[in-house]
């Protein structure tokens, strides 16, 4: 077998999530980690199976920049129960001066107002409002399910309020999809949510969430649509299904089957993406995050060869059409903020089993968790979890105690 060490990392037990010592290796072409609880014994699992890929998308620097978005959710009841939700609902949330507390004390640029599902908190325009207020230099963003964006009146509320950008989960058009994770048929609801984003030009990015066998052939019809509408639509977020919260199945999409994926969709070579990974940059600086900007990535495509610009525009105006590509072309006298952009993101979740904590800790997104704790993204998922378990296993014992007391 063939296996060479990598390095030392830092780690969860998949069992009780308590952090770990661990080792990654470069094994039959596999990135493979192996690490031991004192408790629970050893624990060795696959970080990603196409091992030299995932080594082209690790960062070279090993500092954190300074984080710029936090994840704040500001309540954890949902109006839908998504098969795979990361947050179980336990219907607890802070209080409005808790978050505003959260607010004044962080020194992110992005405020993304998260759940369970936000927009369940009535305060949610307050709060806009509130970072737009007393900072105006920060953006505020909302990640929904959006079936609440399917009311008019209520995207226009929150665009007085002064929303930035929503992040819509849509994680595919087939009512099959839907059904299968949300178990009812969302398609109308997203598409009117869809047309209220686009009517009140707000910025929006689309959050699809791969399932193994279910919804991966969806991407590229999401990717089309999404450069159709690249007037609102200004990125798709592509993320893989992880066992967090109350997901539980081992069918773990990869980052490099996710790149494969893009690859396909987007007719870019891995090489070609792997040049033009914005990760790199030093801002997202984490293995576990891609980030690709297509039109510049073209660019750089067609930059060194014969009647290149010729080619770009033509390549652009088979992907947005005439107009858009118009807009684009005079775009350079056009305000920086209002120019036409489309990124796609490549979000890969690790499980408990496979999570390299020290590479997640320098990603540059923060989450609060349940305790009000602001800790880098992963992390704060995974204490949210480890606090859980450590709930439910007080609440077994106080059952197991309650019928020993009535038994004798
Ligand atoms: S995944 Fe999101 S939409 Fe689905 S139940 Fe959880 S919070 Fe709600
Ligand atoms: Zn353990």
């Amino acid at each position: 077998m063939d296996r060479v060490s990598l390095k030392n990392i830092e780690s969860l037990c998949p069992l009780c999530l308590e952090e770990v010592k661990a080792q990654l290796f470069l094994e039959d072409g596999q990135v493979t980690i192996t690490k031991t609880c004192l408790e629970h014994g050893s624990f060795s699992d696959v970080v990603d199976p196409d091992g030299n890929l995932y080594l082209r998308t690790i960062s070279k620097r090993q500092k954190r920049h300074n984080p710029y978005g936090l994840v704040l959710p500001i309540t954890t009841r949902c109006n839908l129960r998504c098969k795979w939700c990361y947050l179980p609902d336990k219907n607890t949330e802070f209080d409005t001066e808790k978050i505003k507390d959260i607010i004044d004390n962080c020194h992110h640029r992005f405020i993304v107002f998260s759940g369970g599902e936000p927009t369940l908190r009535k305060e949610l325009p307050e709060l806009i409002t509130y970072v737009r207020e007393r900072y105006p230099h920060k953006f505020t963003v909302l990640l929904t399910n959006g079936l609440k964006l399917a009311e008019k009146n209520y995207v226009k509320e929150l665009k007085d309020a002064g929303l930035h950008y929503v992040i819509l989960s849509l994680n595919g058009f087939r009512q099959e999809t839907h059904q299968h994770i949300s178990n009812q048929d969302l398609t109308e609801l997203k598409k009117k949510a869809l047309e209220n984003l686009k009517k009140f030009n707000i910025w929006t990015i689309l959050s699809v969430t791969l399932v193994k066998g279910l919804n991966e052939e969806e991407f590229v019809k999401i990717y089309q649509y999404g450069l159709r509408n690249i007037q609102f639509i200004r990125q798709i977020r592509l993320r893989n299904v992880s066992e967090v919260g109350l997901y539980k199945k081992d069918d773990h999409i990869y980052l490099s089957d996710m790149l494969k994926l893009v690859s396909k969709a987007t007719s870019l070579s891995i090489d070609e993406m792997c040049h033009n990974n914005l990760t790199t940059n030093g801002l997202f600086n984490t293995g576990n995050y891609f980030v690709l900007d297509i039109f510049k990535t073209l660019k750089k495509r067609y930059a060194h060869s014969s009647w290149g610009s010729l080619k770009f525009w033509s390549h652009c105006v088979n992907l947005v059409g005439i107009s858009n590509t118009l807009r684009m072309f005079f775009e350079p006298f056009q305000p920086k903020e209002t120019r036409l952009m489309f990124r796609i993101e490549i979000f890969s979740w690790p499980t408990a089993s496979n999570i390299d904590l020290t590479e997640c800790r320098l990603f540059c997104i923060d989450h609060v968790t349940n305790q009000g704790e602001i800790l880098p993204f992963w992390e704060a998922l995974y204490k949210n979890d480890k606090l859980r378990l450590s709930e439910e296993r007080n609440s077994n014992c106080r059952i197991e105690a309650d019928e020993f007391v009535s038994f004798s």
